[in-house]
């Protein structure tokens, strides 16, 4: 078996574009606003965008019949890795959550129509969308099955009720796809359908923002009501009851291209502290002299190529049509925590001026710590993972049902 990591030269050529446009115009705006682009409004997102399509670095993953460059997942973890390295550089590409990861859905599951009023506009940056799943207790969180926003039929349509938080850029969202029960009950394993519901429709409320430790993500992260919401028929995304299998279609992608963009941004805060310790004296060497902070400089490091190789096997495993279901939960648990770990040493071998606003480490220290809880908990993450290898176990042979079975709820 022969393993060639070298990117296709079309690809190595979008993502050292990709990387000097990040550098040059996002990089500038992301300092000027301490990384928070929605201080910037509706405005900063348009002319970043703007930026990008004349830069020709636009919509990478977006199929080419919508305008974009039709990379497949291992191809955009290249070029993401280097949009990543500045906050703003995934909005000015419009790869950004969750317009991102809605746009691979909806490429995968909307009807002609569906794709001609929902996915084209968001390909091409005029409006941005949402995903509703997550609701408050006793309803869906780490365990989607406990899913209790209802949608019951009515005359040509059907009516949602239910209450949905956390949801990430619904102040300003045209659309959201909103996960709701059409059968069973909470706790059952199917039962659930995805409806594309237009902002504006009536018993459609935004109750509130929550206020979190993270600020990055544009539209907030938000707070919404269902009452007697009315869609029709054709609101329907994919088939009714098969929303779970639709969400296994978004999630696996999507957590991978959530740890791409990490990535870039792991790599541009080991670049801050590299920077630093190549040039703070202290006890009369440079501080990169100093044998401790040359080890945290080190394990970043190998944090980075690490979580590089585990994203890049997983998309592998997609883009060959397999579930990668093992491989995204393996690579979302590594990544999250790693690069946790890179921004917090970065900031250490910084020292005060790492926790000030004089850089942007501080910034990325509270975007990159809920990664750890979305896209799955680590938790959540790594039962599954430890599942999968005892259910294999089993299956070849070398370990008893019961045993497995007292490991998992151990
Ligand atoms: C910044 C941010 C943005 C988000 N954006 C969106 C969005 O746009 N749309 C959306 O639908 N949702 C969104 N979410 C919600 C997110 O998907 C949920 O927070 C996540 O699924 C966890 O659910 P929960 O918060 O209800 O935690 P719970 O389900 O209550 O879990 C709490 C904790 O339990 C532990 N745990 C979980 N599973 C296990 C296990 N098997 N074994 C042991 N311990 C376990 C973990 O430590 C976990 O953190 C967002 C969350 C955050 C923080």
């Amino acid at each position: 078996m022969s393993i060639d990591l070298t990117p296709d030269p079309r690809v190595a050529d979008l993502a050292a574009r990709t990387a000097a446009f990040v550098r040059t115009v996002a990089a500038p705006e992301e300092e000027r606003l301490a990384g928070v682009a929605s201080a910037g409004g509706e405005e900063l997102r348009l002319s970043l965008q703007q930026a990008a399509r004349e830069a020709g670095v636009f919509a990478p993953h977006v199929s080419t019949a919508y305008g974009g460059h039709g990379l497949d997942m291992r191809d955009r973890a290249v070029v993401f890795e280097e949009a990543g390295w500045s906050l703003f550089g995934p909005l000015a590409l419009n790869i950004a959550a969750p317009d991102e990861g809605n746009m691979h859905l909806l490429e995968a599951v909307a009807t002609a129509e569906q794709k001609e009023r929902y996915l084209k506009p968001l390909a091409e940056g005029t409006v941005r969308s949402c995903f509703a799943m997550t609701e408050p207790s006793p309803g869906a969180g780490s365990d989607p099955a406990a899913l209790s926003t209802t949608a019951t039929p009515t005359t040509g349509g059907w009516l949602v009720n239910g209450r949905k938080w956390f949801i990430t850029g619904a102040d300003g969202a045209a659309y959201t796809i909103c996960m709701a029960r059409t059968s069973g009950q909470p706790g059952d394993r199917g039962g659930a359908t995805m409806f594309l519901i237009d902002a504006g429709t009536p018993g459609l409320r935004i109750d509130r923002h929550i206020d979190t430790l993270d600020e990055g993500f544009f539209g907030g992260h938000c707070e919404l009501a269902f009452a007697d919401v009315f869609v029709s028929e054709d609101s329907v995304l994919g088939a009714v009851d098969k929303g779970f299998e639709y969400a296994q279609v978004r999630l696996a992608p999507a957590r991978l291209t959530h740890c791409m963009r990490w990535l870039g941004i792991a790599r541009h805060a080991q670049e801050i502290a590299v920077d630093r310790a190549a040039e703070r004296r202290i006890f009369g060497s440079r501080l990169g002299d100093l044998g401790m902070v040359q080890a945290m400089v080190a394990d970043s490091e190998i944090d980075i190529a690490a979580s590089r190789l585990l994203i890049w096997q997983a998309c592998a495993e997609l883009d060959e049509g397999r579930s990668a279901a093992q491989s995204s939960s393996i690579a979302k648990t590594f990544v999250a925590e790693a690069v946790g770990r890179v921004v917090d040493r970065s900031l250490q071998i910084c020292g005060a001026l790492g926790i000030s606003g004089d850089t942007l480490l501080s910034r990325y220290h509270r975007e990159v710590r809920p990664f750890r809880i979305y896209d799955g908990p680590s938790e959540t993450h790594r039962w599954a993972i430890a599942k999968r290898r005892l259910r294999q176990a089993r299956a070849t042979g070398t370990m008893p049902a019961v045993t497995e079975e007292r490991a998992v709820h151990a």
